[in-house]
């Protein structure tokens, strides 16, 4: 395939509005370039106007599966009056291709669907499977990521490359994330008799002192040596709507990022307790709940995946733990365990930016690098 049209695949892509959803619009264009190429492929659908997509090459008789995924969906813009070319314009100045989704994750989603249709096309032989996997909502819960594994599409991947952008470094360990609440059930009674009610916001106070402390132990027992120590913050709180009444109701949510040397099942067991130990006496009671849960990951470091990357470098890449999350900790949920590596264009810092861009050359040399793990990894 020519630059000019890998480049304009890629324009293409970013053109098509997928912020948290739409991403069967995405997919259905994958479809049709993998088509015009003679490689079949499957849309899973998730819900209506949101389909993942999946599609296989295979030579050779070995049962080798090299997974290659991308999500389709992008965070909102912001506000665009501080883009410098409208973020869907996918406008190019010198290297750089600006867009929403540029860096996060569209041309890692193109390099590895290119990959694939040149594979297919060149006259090169390889022993196994490439497996493209492109998914929805990845942003806002690793949704597909999530139903693609339940479906059983990871259950027989021996090597998984997460494209999302690293700039030249390889990831094997990447943090967990927990969303939770705690809801305060209270009182409501006139400031001035406050025997009459009972105050929410104090009793979920009493919560936040307890799992602070709590927490801050947790990350100085448990740090982990790649990712550090267990991240703790309570970010939403709400309460009370009166000044001189006694609060009936407080809710707070809080973000936690785990690490593996203290899980998230631990973690969870842990909030339980506190919200347990600080309920004991009172009839009015804190419930929790939890929002989102991710797992941390973690693949070997030295794994025949990473040193098949590894030389195609003359110097070694940086192979390094990050403290957002992928598909990944979806993925890893499959029947058996595979080797994995976040690895694609795009610079690390960029995504969810405003003005966000990458680099045409670091997209179009990862379209070739892909093809040579590929060959060499099933070789
Ligand atoms: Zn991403």
């Amino acid at each position: 395939m020519e630059k000019e049209e890998k480049v304009k695949i890629l324009q293409d892509l970013i053109k098509i509005k997928s912020i948290n959803g739409n991403e069967e619009e995405v997919a259905i264009y994958l479809q049709n370039l993998l088509k015009n190429h003679g490689i079949d492929s499957k849309l899973i659908k998730y819900a209506e106007g949101r389909s993942s997509l999946v599609a296989e090459i295979k030579k050779g008789s070995s049962h080798r599966v090299l997974g290659l995924t991308g999500h389709m969906d992008v965070v909102d813009i912001g506000n665009e009056e501080l883009w410098t070319y409208p973020p869907f314009s996918a406008t190019i100045d010198g290297d750089k291709l600006y867009g929403r989704g540029s860096t996060d994750m569209k041309s890692g989603l193109a390099a590895i669907t290119i990959a694939m249709i040149e594979l297919k096309e060149a006259d090169v032989n390889f022993d196994g499977t490439v497996r493209l996997l492109a998914t929805v909502g990845e942003e806002v819960g690793e949704l597909g990521g999530r139903q693609l594994t339940e479906l059983g599409y990871a259950d027989d991947l021996s090597g998984l490359i997460i494209a999302e952008p690293t700039n030249y470094n390889l990831v094997y360990t990447h943090m967990g994330s927990i969303n939770y609440s705690v809801v305060s059930e209270g009182k409501a009674a006139h400031s001035s008799q406050p025997q009459e009610g009972f105050n929410a916001i104090n009793h979920l106070n009493e919560f936040i002192t307890a799992i602070n402390a709590e927490m801050a132990q947790i990350a100085e027992e448990y740090p982990d040596s790649e990712l550090g120590t267990t991240i703790h913050n309570i970010t939403v709180i709400r309460g009370g709507n009166q000044v001189n009444a006694i609060p009936g109701e407080a809710i707070l949510e809080g973000n936690i990022r785990s690490v593996p040397t203290y899980d998230n099942d631990k973690i969870k067991a842990k909030l339980q307790e506190v919200v347990d130990k600080v309920n004991v006496g009172y009839d009015y009671k804190l419930t929790l709940a939890i929002d989102e849960d991710k797992i941390s990951v973690q693949s070997d470091k030295n794994s025949t995946l990473i040193q098949t990357i590894q030389s195609e470098f003359e110097t070694p890449l940086p192979v390094i733990g990050i403290a957002g999350t992928t598909d990944a900790a979806e993925f890893v949920k499959a029947k058996n365990k595979f080797d994995f590596v976040v690895f694609g264009p795009g610079v690390s810092t960029l995504p969810h930016q405003i003005n966000e861009y990458v680099e045409i050359s670091n997209y179009l040399d990862m379209i070739g690098t892909y093809q040579n793990i590929a060959k060499k990894y099933l070789g």
